[in-house]
């Protein structure tokens, strides 16, 4: 927005539209500089804020925010599941995977939380897997990420979905808690010592938080050779291109990484905002602007 539009907007109104991210820690969170990007490309006048919330705190935080009339947001770690009880409705993939990414203001003043995470990761996958329903996918994984994942893919009726993590019961209540939802076969595995990706694995996605912190690190799995078939895909996006992908690429696979979920996340939260189609291509540089600075 120029400097002339803004200034009318605050003198004579109406005031932007606010949107919010908050988190716990949200420093490092570069979310506010691709939506602010996105916002000025499309010409809406829409200010986006990153506010830091005390984790005793949350429940007036979230009232302030609401009773502000703030139009949306975003919730990070370690709120996508506290926040629920503060909201008036749900969508149909918030519920099932009980975590809330994304806020969105109706036009009747009430707030529906949705979760964009797992949209945001099938629409990268579709892109470069139009077959994706015929395959079998494997998660690594059970957290929030993870849960977001594996319910996009049982909603887009995913031939089989083996969830694989640390934590056993986890796995299991993951898959428990979306039974039945599709045609989409699902199932567990034990994370016993290594586990060998194979080429009847057609798709494998890292979905835990290895190697967001220490970026050499990598979940125990060993890639088999010649993986020509095999999608490898991993949720974290900084670095963009993680230790997994880069065992995955030398085993022969394609691979995708996690900025395209973070663009594409962003991307249908925008939509839901202002009605408009962002420019991802924008989205995904301006993150990459942003990472290039630590
Ligand atoms: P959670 O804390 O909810 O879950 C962490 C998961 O990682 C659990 O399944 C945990 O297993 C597993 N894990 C942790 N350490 C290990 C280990 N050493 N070996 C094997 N498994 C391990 O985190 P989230 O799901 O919210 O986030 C996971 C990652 O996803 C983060 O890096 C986050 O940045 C990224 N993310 C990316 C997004 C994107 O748009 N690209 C969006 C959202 C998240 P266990 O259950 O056994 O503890």
């Amino acid at each position: 927005m120029d400097t002339n539009t803004s200034l009318q907007a605050l003198m004579k109104g109406p005031l932007p539209p606010l949107y919010f991210c908050i988190g716990s820690p949200v420093v490092g969170n570069p979310t506010q500089h691709m939506m602010e990007k996105a916002f000025e490309q499309l010409g809406y006048p829409g200010r986006y804020l990153t506010i830091e919330v005390d984790p005793d705190e949350l429940e007036p935080s979230i009232w302030g925010l609401l009773a502000m009339h703030f139009q949306g947001g975003n919730v990070t770690a370690p709120f996508k599941q506290e926040v629920l009880s503060y909201l008036d409705e749900l969508t149909e993939s918030a519920s099932l995977c009980n975590a809330v990414n994304c806020i969105t203001r109706k036009d009747d003043g009430t707030y529906i939380g949705d979760n964009t995470d797992g949209k945001g990761f099938l629409q990268s996958l579709v892109e470069i897997a139009p077959d994706l329903e015929k395959r079998k996918v494997v998660v690594f994984g059970s957290g929030g990420a993870a849960s977001a994942i594996v319910t996009e893919l049982a909603l887009h009726g995913v031939h089989e979905v083996v969830v694989v993590n640390r934590t056993l019961t986890r796995a299991k209540t993951l898959v428990n808690n979306l039974a039945g939802i599709s045609r989409t076969t699902l199932s567990w595995e034990p994370w016993e010592g290594i586990y060998r990706i194979k080429e009847h694995d057609l798709v494998v996605v890292q979905a835990t938080s290895v190697g967001l912190f220490q970026p050499d690190d990598c979940i125990k799995v060993a890639f088999t050779p010649d993986l020509h078939n095999v999608i490898a895909c991993d949720v974290v996006f900084n670095p963009v291109e993680t230790t997994f992908l880069k065992k995955a690429k030398l085993a022969g696979c394609q691979t995708l990484d996690g900025l395209g979920m973070l663009v594409n996340q962003g991307a249908i939260a925008v939509k839901q905002w202002t009605g408009k189609e962002p420019d991802r291509a924008l989205m995904r540089s301006s993150l990459e602007e942003a990472f290039a600075v630590c």
